[in-house]
């Protein structure tokens, strides 16, 4: 043909130079759409001819000499026209949209993910000086076509020398891009975008002829003085044969795209650890395989929990007709399922979007609601028909499903009769079994503690009288006892307590003896050194304990949260009374007795065994009670 020249379209003057500029941080993505393009063509000459397409691959050459990066595939290939219509004419609307929205989000929040959307073929002009393509399309007397352009706004168009169907497309890489010419750079590009694509891909390293010959001569056997011992003919054509074929650097049927029914528990957990890079199982997972009304394929894996409170670290990858788009896109997977982890794979789903598209989009949301749905189903269906295997997932899952429920109200629906409570005994309860043991005794209610340990006398105040106290120790649990409350998701008025804030159920039933309430509120504050300490005189159930600091459950969940969230400048003084037990023989004598040193001095000792029962004691605190305690001690011997 006579050589064509010509300006690849109106809006190119406009938007090469924006790619170039806005897209800098984010050039890895080119590799990707030039690979998913070669896929495509190997696809779309399968629909033509299945048999032809059957071997079809994709090579990807580095040359550090040349400086060259080339891609070469077997596929459809154009003709003159096509050429013309593809790659002169280009669409630019979907670069253009996104590159308005781009230049919008002044503070790049967001450019991590934006820049992984596509920007096709064209965005191969931000890393290289100049761009040809050969191609011979698979029609019958097509010829082939050389295209060739130096900024992507002007090219060239002559006869190609390609004897073979398919596309090569050369990069000239510019000097600043040098990277690209760097073998494990490329690499690790293609591991990332193209892992999963549907043919295999290849990558080779060009070499230069007197570097061969190196390669090879290392390669030669020699005995101990220096001589060769074997190298040409049979020999060598032996060592050839022998050879390991060339691996791809792809799997082209990942797992995801099976049929649930022919994966096994082993390559589940063979491609978790592969593609997370993890060494631990996953706890289970849910392989979504929709087809209709579209088509959805993946596999979300629920993590164990890495650290004891609550630390998990999910990675959602999302693929589209096995093409890697991007890491954890919060409008399409809810952030709350980024706990997990796995691939999703939407296959309608355009490479070229922009965040004005995902925000709006129906089917964006479709997809985010299915997923939710679909997680929902595996928890209770598990739940209903494996509850035991339920109870042993529950201490890693828990926070995944707590911070989805405050997240989702439909998850929250779906979930809330499956939520369990572990007891200090280790029973595992849904709220309904809770109420059904302890209603008679806790109305409406649950008591719970967040830590066993240093609660453990308030504990038992209940467990000794048969009622079961929930272990709700984790940082969410403080959350996620109040969105409880507030969503009346457990019913109406249903309140949680903490141990130490709950009072009414300990009181003794019937009669109790009156003691001196005045009295008792002058010697307690006298002995805290607090003039405004709030003193109530009670019967508790059990005698032995003579007083309890009770502390005000919302202030202290306040504050609670606000040591969560790093913000103690918001902490409100902590609200708690002082109850004395009018059954306890100690408080009756000192309600009963002039107030005198020593009754000062048991006073401040209950108080300061109170306190302990709640938290460490200050030093100073601590180096006075350790005395008192001797001097108590002292006396006691004397008796
Ligand atoms: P998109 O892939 O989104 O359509 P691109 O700019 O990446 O946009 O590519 C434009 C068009 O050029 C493709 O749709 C395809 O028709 C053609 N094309 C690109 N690369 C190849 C190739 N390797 N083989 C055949 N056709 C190709």
């Amino acid at each position: 043909m006579d050589p064509v020249t010509g300006s690849v379209s109106i809006d190119a003057q406009n938007i090469m130079p924006i790619i170039k500029k806005w897209l800098y941080s984010d050039k890895d993505i080119f590799i990707r759409e030039v690979v998913s393009n070669a896929c495509d063509a190997i696809t779309k000459l399968r629909l033509v001819d299945y048999k032809l397409a059957e071997n079809c691959s994709v090579h990807v050459e580095v040359d550090k000499v040349a400086k060259t990066l080339r891609f070469i595939d077997d596929g459809v290939g154009m003709t003159q026209e096509e050429v013309e219509k593809n790659i002169n004419q280009v669409a630019f609307s979907g670069a253009k949209s996104f590159l308005e929205e781009y230049a919008k989000d002044e503070d790049k929040e967001n450019s991590g993910i934006i820049g992984h959307f596509g920007l096709g073929f064209y965005s191969v002009f931000m890393v290289a000086d100049k761009v040809t393509i050969d191609t011979l399309s698979f029609r019958e007397g097509a010829t082939p076509v050389h295209w060739e352009s130096e900024d992507g706004m002007s090219f060239t168009m002559t006869d190609s020398d390609r004897t073979t169907r398919g596309t090569t497309i050369t990069l000239y890489i510019n000097d600043a891009e040098e990277e690209f010419l760097n073998y494990w750079r490329v690499h690790e590009v293609l591991e990332r975008y193209c892992s999963f694509m549907a043919y295999p891909i290849y990558l080779e390293e060009i070499k230069p002829e007197e570097e061969k010959k190196q390669d090879e001569a290392e390669a030669t056997v020699t005995d101990e003085n220096g001589e060769v011992v074997k190298t040409e003919g049979e020999e060598e054509a032996k060592e050839e044969a022998a050879k390991p074929e060339p691996k791809p650097i792809n799997d082209t049927t990942p797992l995801y795209v099976k049929a649930p029914q022919d994966c096994t528990d082993e390559d589940y957990k063979a491609f978790y650890r592969k593609v997370f890079h993890e060494y631990e199982d996953p706890l289970f997972w849910i392989h979504l395989n929709v087809d209709y009304p579209f088509k959805l394929k993946g596999i979300l894996y629920f993590p164990k929990l890495k650290e004891q409170f609550g630390g998990i670290e999910g990675q959602i990858k999302l693929y589209s007709g096995q093409v890697f788009v991007a890491d954890n896109i919060k409008e399409v997977i809810p952030e709350w399922l980024m706990l997990l982890k796995g691939v999703i794979d939407c296959a309608d789903f355009p490479l070229n979007v922009s965040r004005s598209f995902l925000q709006n989009d129906g089917y964006v949301r479709r997809i985010s609601t299915h997923i939710t749905k679909k997680v929902a189903d595996k928890l209770t269906g598990m739940f209903k028909t494996e509850r035991e295997a339920f109870e042993g997932f529950w201490p890693d899952i828990h926070p995944f499903i707590k911070y989805g429920m405050m997240r989702d109200e439909k998850f929250a629906e779906r979930m809330k009769d499956c939520v369990l409570f572990k007891t200090t005994e280790g029973k595992f309860l849904t709220l309904a079994e809770y109420k059904e043991r302890n209603g008679e005794k806790l109305e409406n209610k649950m008591v719970y503690t967040s830590d066993a340990a240093r609660q453990d006398a308030a504990i038992r105040l209940f467990t000794e009288r048969g009622i079961d106290v929930a272990v709700l120790d984790q940082a969410i649990d403080v959350n996620f006892v109040s969105y409880m409350e507030y969503s009346a998701t457990a019913g109406e008025n249903f309140k949680f307590c903490r141990v130490d804030a709950e009072l009414e159920s300990l009181t003794a039933e019937g009669e109790a003896e009156a003691l001196d309430q005045d009295k008792l509120t002058a010697l307690i504050r006298e002995a805290a050194g607090k003039d405004d300490l709030t003193v109530e005189v009670k019967p508790l159930a059990n005698e032995s304990i003579p007083l309890m600091l009770i502390e005000d459950e919302q202030t202290r969940r306040f504050n609670d949260m606000g040591r969560i969230y790093g913000r103690s400048e918001y902490t409100m003084p902590a609200k708690y009374s002082v109850v004395l037990n009018s059954r306890n023989k100690t408080v009756k004598k000192l309600a009963s007795r002039e107030k005198d040193e020593r009754s000062l001095l048991l006073t401040r000792q209950l108080y300061d065994l109170a306190e302990l029962s709640r938290q460490p004691l200050e030093a100073e605190q601590m180096t006075e009670f350790i005395r008192r305690s001797m001097e108590i001690v002292d006396i006691a011997s004397e008796l």
